[in-house]
């Protein structure tokens, strides 16, 4: 296995800690607003990472946090809290504001056949283990503390500080003062170096906060960002870790803290092994955001008649390191594939037969095997594993040979082949088809054999026998329903049930 370390900037070979054995630490989301698109294609791809692993034969811990309290509007310890903020502005209180959209995020990513992680830990459950770890910080003499603001980390104090971005510190520095440089926000009163950040934040007067514990500087004083992702990965993976995922947006201020701080206290280096970071999802040139007001969540790609294996058809169709431009386009082209890829799943299960076979026996089916995994295993070259998927569809080996290399593919591919139904691809031909993102032809090659019929075009006693079953479905009489579709097939209508009460009718 091989993966691009942002640590070394180069593609390395993967090696643990511990024999077959992968610690493995998430930044996960902060739980202010719904998960959008940008979300779901960093877990898609962390989900990936860990699919990857697991198929290569690695035990994976993936623990992955979920950030409800000290992420202040700027990354750079001024402004406001988020989830204090947004709260406010729903008028709730911020655990139930963090527990709706923690909810929002994990059922966006069952939808996109997200594994979950083996532990989800909230920041706010993890509050002694941040302050135990600042107070090892300020034992070692490596913090100070700025009245009526908070306690902070001195920088200048660490020889490697921001080897993430540069192993040379100075590099690093000029690359961190560039970015600060560029930002309109309010510096820090009292800060000795521009980079030093916040461990821990004191209440100012009169915010009353809804979110406050208790600490030796004050009695009102919650937890800085940075500082818990440091403490749930020490408190649950160990000193050391193999892999640390986030977004590019993290190298520079929050890894880069995240790194120094634990280091720091754990005396130990590297904290992880490897930096693993994916790259942006765009909408028309700029990325995906709640700030610019930009992003879509999955609800909005369910109600345009998308399914959310599509879409997560489309995140693997790029390379994680690149950046991905979100058009309805590209979803729909995505659409067809995962369409079609579920007409030739079902197609090969109908024709299986069952027989104990060894793929060794089919050097072609040799051959997909390796070219797939090779590419999974390459830094994870999606991108190149799809074509061999294509590549597999329009092969001419054996059925039963190919149910079996899609099935084992899809361990890693993560949409859901296993699951798929006749009735569940008719219902997504059909809805596809009423919302024009596939046309007549594509639908009928795909198995939806008839046109579909309006109501009023029916002879009457068909409308009312359709009108009766409708009305015993409402009143929950499904025998009656069931026997109602019983008659209609036998009057030569086949009824399919969509979402709202919608049908789709069609003559057999
Ligand atoms: P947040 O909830 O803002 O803390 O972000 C959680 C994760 O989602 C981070 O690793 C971000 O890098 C990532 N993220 C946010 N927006 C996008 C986007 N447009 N494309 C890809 N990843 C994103
Ligand atoms: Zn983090």
């Amino acid at each position: 296995m091989k993966l691009y370390n942002t640590a070394s900037r180069s593609v390395e070979e993967f090696q643990t800690l511990e024999d077959n054995f992968v610690k493995l630490y998430a930044c996960g989301p902060t739980v202010y607003d719904y998960t959008h698109l940008g979300h779901l294609r960093k877990y898609v791809l962390d989900d990936l990472l860990v699919r990857t692993l697991r198929h290569a034969g690695y035990e994976v811990k993936h623990v992955q946090n979920v950030t409800d309290v000290g992420h202040l509007v700027s990354d750079d310890d001024v402004g406001e809290d988020k989830l204090e903020k947004e709260a406010k502005k729903y008028g709730t209180d911020a655990e139930a504001l963090a527990r709706r959209f923690e909810d929002y995020f994990f059922y966006s990513m069952d939808l996109l056949g997200v594994l979950r992680p083996s532990l989800s830990c909230r920041a706010s459950d993890h509050i002694h283990a941040q302050l135990e770890m600042v107070l090892a910080l300020e034992k070692k003499g490596l913090t100070y503390l700025i009245e009526g603001d908070g306690v902070y980390f001195d920088t200048s104090k660490i020889d490697d500080y921001g080897k993430l971005i540069n192993q040379d510190p100075d590099l690093a520095k000029q690359v961190l003062m560039a970015q600060r440089e560029g930002e309109r926000v309010d510096k820090v009163v009292g800060r000795k170096n521009p980079t030093d950040f916040a461990l821990w934040k004191l209440e100012r007067p009169g915010e009353n906060r809804q979110m406050v514990w208790p600490s030796p500087w004050c009695e009102r004083s919650f937890p800085g960002w940075h500082i818990e992702c440091s403490a749930m990965a020490l408190e649950h993976l160990g000193e050391q870790i193999d892999i640390h995922t986030g977004g590019i947006d993290h190298i520079n201020i929050h890894h880069s803290n995240e790194i120094a701080q634990t280091e720091a206290v754990t005396g130990k280096k590297p904290f992880s092994r490897y930096w693993v970071h994916h790259n942006h999802l765009f909408v028309e040139g700029k990325k995906m955001s709640k700030s610019l007001n930009n992003f879509y969540t999955i609800d909005d790609v369910i109600e345009r008649a998308f399914s959310p294996k599509a879409l997560r058809l489309l995140f693997l169709m790029s390379h994680y390191r690149s950046e991905q431009n979100f058009t309805w386009d590209s979803l729909q082209a995505a659409q067809k594939a995962y369409l079609k890829l579920a007409r030739f799943v079902l197609n090969l299960r109908t024709s299986k037969r069952n027989s104990e076979l060894e793929l060794s026996d089919f050097p072609g089916a040799m051959q997909l095997h390796q070219d797939f995994f090779t590419s999974v295993e390459n830094d994870l070259k999606t991108n190149e594993a799809l074509t061999i998927v294509w590549e597999l569809m329009a092969s001419d080996l054996d059925s039963d040979v190919l149910y079996r290399l899609i099935m084992e593919f899809d361990q890693v591919l993560g949409l859901g082949l296993a699951g798929l139904t006749e009735e569940s691809l008719l219902k997504s031909l059909q809805k596809s088809l009423d919302k024009k993102i596939i046309d007549q032809d594509f639908a009928q090659n795909l198995g939806l054999k008839q046109e579909v019929l309006q109501l009023t075009d029916l002879p009457s006693l068909i409308q009312d026998l359709i009108k009766k079953r409708q009305q015993a479905r409402r009143d929950q009489d499904f025998t009656e329903a069931d026997q109602l579709r019983e008659q209609l097939k036998e009057q030569g209508y086949e009824l399919l049930d969509l979402e709202d009460e919608q049908l789709s009718i069609r003559k057999i």
